[in-house]
């Protein structure tokens, strides 16, 4: 008899054909964050476990928030022999009281007793046990769940985790990553369907500072725990702000900027072998972020851009950085390359048309190649 960590997962239930090796990623990923507990991990049938961790807790803590993984539970590993495994039954459910149901899943056939006959079987056991408990089967205070497989597994306790897709399986994609709150945010999303990162940052000395960088560093390792890792890109963009400062109309100044930085993430991407940009952005939250300007943006590339906070309020977003441990990071007072040369009064309804003319004293590809050229890259390790 030992205690395991028993591991579930979601949607990968899905994934067909390709079930296995989403298994294995997931697997490899919990693996990964369970090392340095010293916690053994492996796959078998239908769930991952974790045993001779020398911390639950941490164990716990950081297994929920595996991508892929739905849920957790402690639970006591034994022989499939019912005896020990009412006996068992009984000694945990002896410090409860009130309504409780057991819920039997019998998956290795060969047990004598299927799930109904195995549940009846326990409860009634339990019962004559522990005089403080009742049965409910539709609203239980507790559940007491018994697994036959290649061993008995029992659990009182279900601890719900991030859920998602496994770390890997859904391609890369390049995060336009500020110092905001928004961006580690949108980042997150798409790590959390299974999307590997790279972080681009654009920043403007002597505008912006090493704080602003160091700022950007740390929230790119809060999201790099997530990979096991990440590459962070550090774009030299004063020329470019500079010369749109100069010679493009003032309202279109952030907007023109923003195209930039696009033009500039999408050739980084593209080395990185990322697929799609990814970016904090959120319909009308400021007037670069209307729908109107938005669409000035995506016109000069070709890659897909997610903007998975599109729908999101404000304090949704933020809800989400507190959850993810980004938010006391992102208020840390610095200055963003975007706001050193805000207009005045920024158009919110620009036409796409009238684009190429706001640009025409730029020379776009040189401004570009320049910024890639310049560009330096952080590998940040696990
Ligand atoms: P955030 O909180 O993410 O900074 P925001 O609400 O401040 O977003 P903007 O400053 O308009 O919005 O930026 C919109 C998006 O453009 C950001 O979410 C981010 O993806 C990208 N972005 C802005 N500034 C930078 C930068 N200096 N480096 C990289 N990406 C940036
Ligand atoms: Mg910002």
């Amino acid at each position: 008899m030992r205690d395991v960590l028993l591991v579930r997962y979601g949607e990968v239930f899905l994934k067909g054909a390709n079930r296995p090796h989403f298994l294995k990623v997931l697997t490899d990923n919990v693996k990964r964050v369970v090392k340095p507990l010293g916690g053994h991990v492996w796959l078998s049938d239908s769930r991952v476990y974790v045993s001779d961790f020398n911390d639950l807790q941490a164990c716990i803590d950081c297994v929920t928030k595996v991508f892929g993984v739905y849920s957790v539970s402690p639970a006591v590993e034994m022989e499939k022999d019912l005896d020990v495994i009412a006996e068992q039954c009984i000694k945990m459910m002896a410090p409860y009281s009130g309504t409780f149901k057991v819920q039997g899943k019998r998956s290795d056939k060969k047990f004598p007793m299927n799930s109904m006959e195995l549940a009846a079987e326990l409860g009634h056991r339990i019962l004559e046990a522990n005089p403080n408990l009742k049965v409910d089967v539709h609203k239980p205070e507790h559940k007491l769940m018994v697994e036959i497989r290649d061993n008995a597994y029992i659990c009182v306790e279900e601890i719900m985790a991030v859920g998602g897709m496994p770390m890997g399986t859904g391609g890369k994609a390049a995060l336009l990553l500020s110092g905001g709150i928004d961006s580690p945010v949108a980042g997150y999303q798409l790590m959390k369907r299974g999307v590997r990162l790279c972080a681009i940052h654009f920043q403007s000395p002597p505008y912006t500072g090493e704080l602003a960088r160091d700022k950007v560093l740390q929230l790119a390792k809060k999201l790099a725990w997530y990979s096991g890792g990440m590459r962070v890109y550090l774009v030299p963009f004063t020329k470019c702000q500079l010369e749109i400062h100069e010679k493009c109309p003032d309202e279109l100044g952030t907007l023109i900027t923003r195209r930039f930085m696009m033009r500039i993430a999408q050739v980084i991407a593209r080395q990185f072998g990322a697929q799609a940009l990814i970016t904090g952005e959120s319909l009308g939250q400021v007037a670069s972020q209307t729908m109107d300007a938005l669409v000035c943006t995506d016109a000069v590339v070709d890659m897909p851009v997610f903007r998975p906070l599109i729908g999101l309020d404000k304090t949704e977003i933020m809800d989400i950085a507190n959850k993810i441990d980004t938010y006391e990071t992102s208020i840390l007072p610095y200055e963003d390359c975007c706001t050193v040369f805000t207009p005045r009064h920024p158009v919110t309804k620009p036409k796409l048309d009238t684009m190429p003319k706001a640009e025409e004293k730029l020379d776009i590809d040189a401004l570009v190649n320049e910024a890639v050229e310049g560009t330096e890259m952080v590998i940040l390790e696990p």
